[in-house]
């Protein structure tokens, strides 16, 4: 198969065991920078140009559509669709879990475990946003967020009054979520492929921190899901319609509960924690799918 690997950077090292994994099956890889694409909107014959010349000859394209470029990134996703090129995850599905509350919406609607989440941009019934999820302690969200930045926890009411109060000046979509202390500070990224678990790992937040991110110097070990767990992560990549999804869990005393989707997962954490050759199962994944078959297409 011809793979192409929408990715900004060739170095990163998704990038870089995506297309060793794709050599090694024999496949034949490029790299291409999606933000270098011209999207060529052609009756008929959709096309993509890429320096200078057609991107031809593409049998299916793995999008590793960075956070800030999802706009351009799945049009880009979105144009290979157009030309019948097989995506691993396609642009709608992109675009669904990339929009938290979107994503929470729906995964809310087919009863998968949440914690307790209410929304809202500029109420001034501060107390009622609190009371709806249960008081304090809480967790406060910017909608915006990555890697932990803008995740608070307010152990008080008067806290989570300032910290709501703060965001509101700032004109910003807030989360406002049952804080999940019975998970010590830990959380699970569950790696599915298609309709498997393929690989997961705890991480756990550094001392004096609640949130489990990598980057905020949280640490990760290998760890083994129970079945409840592995259904969870599955049914939540299928809701939204993702092959190839990070899903993010955490261990509630109301069972597990997913905090959130990632269409474009990291592999250096999953792989350097577990051993698991994740990148192969990608690519296994997407040489026995791309075979001629259209990508599945949910509407919402
Ligand atoms: P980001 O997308 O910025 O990583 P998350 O929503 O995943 O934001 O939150 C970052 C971390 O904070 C999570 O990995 C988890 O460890 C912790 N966390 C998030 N929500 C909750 C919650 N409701 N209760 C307890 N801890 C939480
Ligand atoms: N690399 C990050 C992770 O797996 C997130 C990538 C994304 O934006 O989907 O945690």
């Amino acid at each position: 198969m011809k793979l192409a690997i929408l990715s900004r950077n060739s170095q990163l090292y998704s990038t870089r065991r995506l297309r060793e994994a794709a050599e090694q099956r024999g496949h034949e890889v490029r790299i291409v920078d999606y933000l270098r694409c011209v999207i060529d909107i052609t009756s008929h014959r959709p096309a993509i140009h890429y320096g200078g010349a057609r991107l031809d000859a593409v049998d299916a394209v793995l999008p590793r559509i960075g956070a800030t470029h999802t706009f351009y990134g799945t049009a880009v996703v979105r144009q290979f669709e157009m030309m019948g090129v097989y995506p691993t995850n396609d642009s709608q599905s992109i675009s669904r879990s990339r929009d938290k509350l979107r994503a929470l919406q729906l995964l809310a609607a087919e009863g998968v475990g949440l914690p307790v989440t209410s929304f809202a941009h500029s109420t001034k019934d501060i107390d009622g946003l609190i009371s709806l999820v249960g008081g304090a302690p809480v967790v406060v969200k910017l909608l915006e967020g990555t890697q932990g930045m803008g995740v608070v926890l307010a152990e008080t009411k008067k806290a989570a009054e300032s910290v709501i109060g703060a965001f509101r000046q700032l004109n910003a979509n807030i989360l406002v979520q049952e804080f999940i202390k019975e998970a010590g500070g830990s959380d699970i990224r569950a790696f599915v492929v298609g309709n498997r678990v393929v690989a997961a790992m705890e991480r756990t937040a550094a001392p004096g921190d609640f949130r489990s991110n990598v980057h905020r110097g949280g640490e990760a070990r290998k760890v083994r899901l129970t079945p409840e767990e592995r259904a969870a992560a599955k049914r939540a990549a299928k809701i939204l319609g993702l092959n190839v999804a990070g899903v993010d869990l955490m261990r509630s005393n109301h069972g597990p509960v997913v905090l959130e989707v990632n269409s474009s997962p990291g592999l250096e954490g999953i792989e350097t924690t577990t051993g698991i050759d994740v990148a192969g199962k990608v690519v296994e994944y997407i040489a026995t799918n791309a075979d001629g078959r259209a990508p599945s297409r949910a509407s919402k």
